[in-house]
């Protein structure tokens, strides 16, 4: 099951994809993480990646693309995966695309996870996640069960510098002028489904099972 993850940041993506991703057995591939990882262990591409990440903007797509469409080639992939956070503009959407077909293949699902932007700086402000594993809370809602501490590992939680405010403000930006119009591209090819992400976690879980099942 090949499966793509639409919504503006913070609409929870990246925790829905771990749910997905422990249900399905299906990598979770996330480039936000991809370019952090890369960023702690300080390779070339960690280092170009942070001056765009700090300012809330895009990474170049000549950094992103083929990294990630390499990423697909791998073993763990063959039986499908979760992509959260690409494609994120246009160009990135259709190179995915291409890609796929040169392949005779496709994505299943475009799942778009609706909510307002007031909701969203509401959340961000309050997501923290773990440096050490990748596991993501927030204080609101979702917290860890000792304050602070990842349940996951244990170590630390912390704020992300770009969940920061100003960064929060310009990152919804450049989803709107940037990664927006990539919701009407799937739509087109009959494959955006819509959930409605303001709802409590539970309900849409239960949502996407929904949806999965058939
Ligand atoms: P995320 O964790 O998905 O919110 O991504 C954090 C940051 O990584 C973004 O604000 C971008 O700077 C960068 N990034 C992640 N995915 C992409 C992508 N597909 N294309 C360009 N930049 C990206």
């Amino acid at each position: 099951m090949k499966i793509v993850l639409l919504g503006a940041p913070g609409a929870g993506k990246g925790t829905h994809a771990q749910y997905l991703s422990d249900k399905y057995e299906i990598p979770h591939i996330s480039t936000g993480d991809i370019f952090r990882a890369n960023l702690k262990n300080g390779t070339p591409l960690g280092l170009k990646a942070k001056a765009y990440m700090d300012r809330g903007e895009l990474v170049p797509d000549e950094l992103t693309v083929d990294l990630v469409l390499d990423r697909l080639n791998q073993e763990d992939c063959e039986n499908g995966y979760i992509l959260d956070g690409f494609p994120r503009n246009l160009f990135q959407a259709d190179a995915l695309t291409k890609a796929l077909a040169e392949k005779g293949e496709d994505i299943d699902h475009a799942i778009h996870f609706v909510i307002s932007e007031e909701a969203i700086i509401r959340r961000m402000s309050g997501r923290r996640v773990c440096p050490v594993c990748g596991a993501t809370y927030n204080v609101v809602g979702m917290p860890t069960k000792v304050e602070g501490i990842c349940d996951r590992c244990g170590s630390e939680v912390i704020q992300r510098e770009d969940d920061k405010p100003a960064t929060v403000l310009k990152r919804l930006e450049v989803y709107r002028e940037q990664t927006e119009p990539i919701v009407g591209y799937y739509r087109e090819r009959g494959k955006e489904e819509r959930i409605d992400s303001s709802q409590p976690l539970e309900e849409v879980r239960k949502a996407l099972d929904e949806l999965l099942k058939g």
